[in-house]
């Protein structure tokens, strides 16, 4: 394997410079679908079956196995949107100084998109088994929530007995083995319109009540028990001297598991139904969309795995939560053993900042292919 990092890296770091430096912001499908493209002829050098799983709106999704494929009960999944708009790439290409790789989507995840094909390849070239058995979703909108490619996400994770989620490691190089899951709420408020000065007994306060509303949302945060509740998002009104006909509140919420998840629910759709002023009404829409991912019994042996082989490495990979969601918490809440994280180490994720540590991206490769391997073996 040593010989084969040594001969590929230059290779690597190739294949890193195109796909960075090819937009592919998740509505700029146009873009993604040339990220498809090059990953596309790529896996079909080393005998992989791309299948197209065409998308009106957003990139085209792809899934992928080799065509000796046996028992591909290993899902990978990677994502091939940035969330950088067309012309990132010519305004800052990609770049290497002082051992950091940078340009937009360089370490989410573009360089994890690197790392999965070029494990593969090693595994076909030596001969090595494991490439028999995953089979792998290239997604294309996980930037906007996976909106189009959740479904495909889902049904491919059915039957796997471990889901490999290969957003980048944390910036101390853990993995991440728990994800708290999240929602979107919104609360539309309609009262009534009347002047301020001549008849405000004819109006009803939308932003009034909305100020009730508030207060209810963010009373229901619990930190302790890792849940949070936060109204981000407000507006309402039509101008100073007129009762406030139309408020509305956008709520994120973050929960830490499943049973958290259907009671915020609960609360929060009950105090979407009751308004306090008389002649109020109230529409909520939105929901939990991201599952959590939990730190089961599966994934501890997971994370057992990677940890045990990243020190034959010798690395140190500790493992750790996060509030963010991710694919990996569609395929966790299949039931599917799910650790994530698995990709190179960078950080600033989304911001121009964006780095990859250059020398993760083969350590990491080398990883991924002994966790591969021990996996495909149990
Ligand atoms: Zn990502």
């Amino acid at each position: 394997m040593q010989e084969f990092e040594e001969k590929h890296v230059n290779e690597m770091l190739e294949m890193l410079e195109k796909l960075v430096n090819t937009d592919s912001g998740s509505t700029d499908k146009a873009g993604v679908d040339r990220v498809g493209e090059i990953l596309c002829q790529n896996y079909e050098q080393i005998g992989f079956v791309p299948k197209v799983h065409k998308s009106e709106q957003y990139g085209n999704s792809i899934t992928l196995r080799h065509q000796d494929a046996t028992n591909p009960d290993i899902l990978i999944v990677a994502h091939m949107d940035t969330v950088f708009p067309a012309g990132t790439a010519s305004e800052r290409p990609f770049t290497i100084r002082d051992g950091k790789a940078y340009g937009p989507g360089v370490i989410d995840m573009q360089a994890s998109q690197v790392m999965v094909f070029y494990t593969m390849k090693a595994l076909v070239e030596q001969q090595i088994s494991a490439y028999k058995h995953v089979e792998i979703v290239l997604n294309s909108d996980e930037e906007l929530g996976t909106i189009s490619s959740r479904s495909l996400i889902e049904e491919k994770a059915k039957g796997k007995k471990a889901a490999l989620v290969v957003e980048p490691a944390r910036e101390d190089g853990s993995v991440v083995s728990s994800r708290r899951g999240s929602g979107v709420y919104e609360l539309h408020i309609k009262g009534r319109a009347a002047h301020s000065g001549m008849n405000p007994e004819n109006g009803i306060n939308a932003i009034e009540e909305l100020a009730h509303k508030i207060l209810a949302f963010q009373s229901l945060s619990d930190p302790d028990n890792g849940l949070h509740v936060n109204v981000g998002l407000i507006e309402g009104g039509t101008s100073v001297n007129t009762i406030a006909p139309s408020a509305k509140a956008s709520v994120d919420v973050r929960i830490s598991t499943a049973s958290q998840g259907k009671t915020i629910d609960e609360q929060i759709q009950a105090i979407g139904q009751q308004n306090v002023l008389d002649g109020i009404e109230l529409t909520l829409t939105g929901g939990i969309n991201r599952p959590p991912m939990e730190l089961t019994d599966g994934v501890q042996k997971l994370v057992d795995i990677v940890q045990t082989k990243a020190q034959a490495l010798g690395l140190n990979v500790g493992h750790t939560a996060t509030g963010g969601g991710s694919d990996a918490s569609f395929t966790a809440a299949m039931n599917v053993p799910t650790i994530d994280g698995l990709g190179p180490v960078g950080g600033k994720q989304h911001s121009s900042e964006e780095y990859l540590i250059v020398d993760s991206l083969q350590e990491r490769m080398m990883l991924f292919c002994n966790v591969l391997q021990q996996l495909s073996e149990e």
